[in-house]
């Protein structure tokens, strides 16, 4: 176990095991921990994950075209139409990433959304992808996929004036603003491997009691 946070510097190359700071008087810890599947994650010493369920968005480089809205002119039907995602404008070809750790449900062409990808994540959460150029190769129903990865193409297929990303988020049958919804945390450690994560809590409480030169690193 090394220590490589020091005054909120890194001071050897590698992974972050263990981080302590302060941001508003209040002290967080984060603790590098190997949840089920052997995924890399971190808690804080209950056993909380630090990081959200799903990221922000699907792209990296896109800016929004279109919001979520119940009454939009659709651009191509020229009818009232709800719009139940969000648009993103993008170069075509730009990788899209599955926002969340899930296992595709349907990936495939179908409709006005072209070349599609829904992706069923935990707590009856469900994302969809509308029209990609094409998906990334093993990318098919069943393939299990993690938040991050790579899934398919920004493209224009099915009902689209130009490439762009249309992203869906739904909660149970209910669509939701993929923007306004506060995104749940990840999974908290599992109760099968919590005992060995209390033993490491113990372990890092040890170590920074033992390097009580680490001073806090203060956030404004
Ligand atoms: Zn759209």
């Amino acid at each position: 176990m090394k220590l490589l946070i020091l005054n909120g510097e890194q001071v050897e190359n590698g992974d972050i095991v263990f981080a302590k700071f302060i941001n508003n008087k209040n002290t967080y810890f984060a603790n590098r921990f190997y949840n089920e599947d052997s995924k890399k994650e971190y808690f804080d010493s209950k056993g909380n994950n630090m990081q959200k369920a799903f990221l922000k968005a699907p792209l990296d480089f896109a800016y929004i075209s279109s919001h979520f809205n119940p009454n939009r002119m659709h651009p191509v039907l020229h009818t009232i139409r709800a719009h139940n995602g969000v648009d993103y404008a993008a170069k075509r070809g730009s990788p899209v990433r599955s926002t969340g750790d899930g296992t595709i449900s349907f990936a495939g062409r179908r409709n006005g959304c072209g070349n599609e990808i829904v992706i069923k994540h935990s707590n009856d959460y469900t994302t969809r992808y509308c029209h990609l150029q094409k998906f990334e190769k093993n990318i098919t129903n069943g393939k299990k996929v993690r938040q991050g990865d790579t899934i398919g193409f920004v493209g224009s297929t099915g009902l689209a004036t130009g490439p762009h990303l249309h992203y869906e988020f739904k909660i149970g049958d209910t669509r939701i603003d993929p923007i306004k919804v506060r995104l749940p945390s990840a999974e908290p450690v599992s109760k099968k491997l919590k005992p060995s994560f209390d033993t490491l809590i113990q372990e890092n409480n040890l170590m920074l009691e033992s390097f009580n030169e680490l001073s806090s690193y203060e956030n404004e």
